[in-house]
């Protein structure tokens, strides 16, 4: 079964509201094998509305409908979806008791307005909200579904899982879903493509998708079988050639982000990491502390942004500093080395850059970035030289830090590995 999505909302049409309903319902439904095939934003506008419906529901048997219940004049689901389906609302005893029943319960009372939310399609069945006032609503037309749910995320999640889950369940012929997300470093997307496309293309089953981020791509494989061990058959089949042609580069197999890996991988050595960190103003540390349990391995960070801090928290010679500028590869090096020497850490990264969009007084172009790797045998820098805004250098200085400890701690450092 396919499905559509229209968020409805003039505020979502704004820049400081983002349609995240659509990408919550999307992965649910797609963890089902429904595809997601049309979705978008309709403003407050009832004609719109009615023409989305038209488009969506000739592409889709299933349609969910976000927001727009609530009980002003700009709420204009209920009457677009009854327009559509040449039906009338009708007015509900019931729901309109268990409003006015929460109005008393906050100690308020009940507006007119409200009123407008106790209105339903005809023939619609009813889905209760027990976290708001707007009930939800599924009808059933012409062999399609049309679902109504409240904008607020708080309210529309609880009703999908607990009551639009199990309908849809019914609904769908049964199915085993089985999925593979692999990550991997360090690659660009193209390259990522063309090394894997031949695999993959030959498969319509399991989907593949690539999501790609700054140093970051995603391959999710999803197989649709009758039975689980069909679907896993499937996935071997498709995944172990991926994972051989991607090799090292691919650091994860379970959907797991880069910090975790390391995470693993440092707890599984008993190792502890200290950060010394310039341009990326405490991400490295920020990304190494945002996993649970992170204590294990993270021993510390030294935040030397300036030339003085860098003298002052880690002992960096000035006059280092003063012949080879902060961005460069001797003093990334004396950063790691310092790092490791002041902390109780095994390992230790440091980072200097310029993120930019100035140069900062640097020598270096804007998204030079040195990174240095550090440990019992020596310390090994490299140089990059990274593309785009101030926040993708940052993050893509982060990434490959990562990625740089990750080698060294399973032993596929790059060599020469410096004494
Ligand atoms: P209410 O009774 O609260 O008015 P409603 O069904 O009319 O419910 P909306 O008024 O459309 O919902 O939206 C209420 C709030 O919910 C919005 O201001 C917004 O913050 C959030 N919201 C609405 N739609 C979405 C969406 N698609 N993704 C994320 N948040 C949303």
């Amino acid at each position: 079964m396919d499905a559509a999505i229209i968020a409805v909302g003039s505020e979502m049409l704004t820049p400081q509201r983002v349609d995240t309903n659509s990408l919550f319902l999307t992965e649910l439904l797609n963890a089902r094998g429904v595809e997601v095939v049309f979705k978008v934003v309709v403003g407050d506008d009832r004609h719109q509305l009615v023409d989305a419906i038209h488009y969506a529901l000739s592409h889709a048997r299933l349609l969910i409908l976000s927001g727009g219940l609530g009980p002003t004049e700009d709420d204009l689901t209920r009457e677009a979806v009854a327009s559509y389906c040449g039906r009338s609302l009708v007015f509900n005893e019931e729901i309109c008791a268990s409003i006015a029943q929460r109005f008393q319960r906050m100690n308020r009372a009940m507006a007119e307005v409200n009123k407008r939310q106790a209105y339903v399609v005809e023939g619609a069945e009813v889905i209760p909200n027990a976290r708001g006032t707007a009930p939800g609503m599924w009808v059933e037309h012409e062999g399609s579904h049309i679902v109504m749910l409240p904008g607020p995320p708080y309210e529309l999640k609880a009703m999908f899982e607990s009551q639009c889950l199990p309908r849809l369940d019914q609904l769908l012929p049964a199915q085993v879903i089985r999925a593979r997300f692999y990550r991997v470093a360090g690659m660009p997307e193209s390259d990522l493509d063309q090394l894997i496309a031949p695999v993959y293309r030959q498969y319509t089953n399991p989907a593949t998708t690539i999501l790609a981020a700054a140093g970051d791509i995603q391959i999710h494989l999803r197989a649709h079988c009758h039975t689980e061990g069909e679907a896993e058959a499937l996935l071997r089949e498709v995944g172990t050639p991926i994972e051989e042609l991607l090799g090292d580069r691919l650091y994860s197999r379970n959907g797991n982000p880069l910090e975790v890996t390391v995470g693993e991988l440092l707890r599984g050595r008993g190792m502890k990491v200290a950060v010394a960190e310039s341009c990326t103003g405490g991400m490295l540390a920020e990304r190494l502390t945002s996993v649970a349990g992170s204590s294990d391995y993270f021993a510390g960070g030294f935040l030397t942004y300036s030339y003085e801090a860098k003298t002052a928290l880690l002992g960096i010679d000035p006059e280092l500093l003063r012949e080879h500028k902060a961005v460069s590869e001797p003093v990334a090096r004396a950063m790691a080395c310092a790092a490791l020497a002041r902390s109780p850490a095994s390992l230790a990264v440091s980072i200097t850059g310029v993120a930019g969009p100035g140069q900062g007084g640097e020598t270096e172009p804007v998204g030079a970035v040195y990174i240095g790797v550090a440990d019992k045998d020596g310390c090994l820098v490299r140089r990059f030289q990274f593309a785009g805004d101030r926040h993708r250098i940052r993050v893509l200085a982060t990434q490959t830090a990562l990625d740089m400890i990750r080698r060294r701690l399973m032993g596929n450092g790059d060599s020469p590995w410096h004494h």
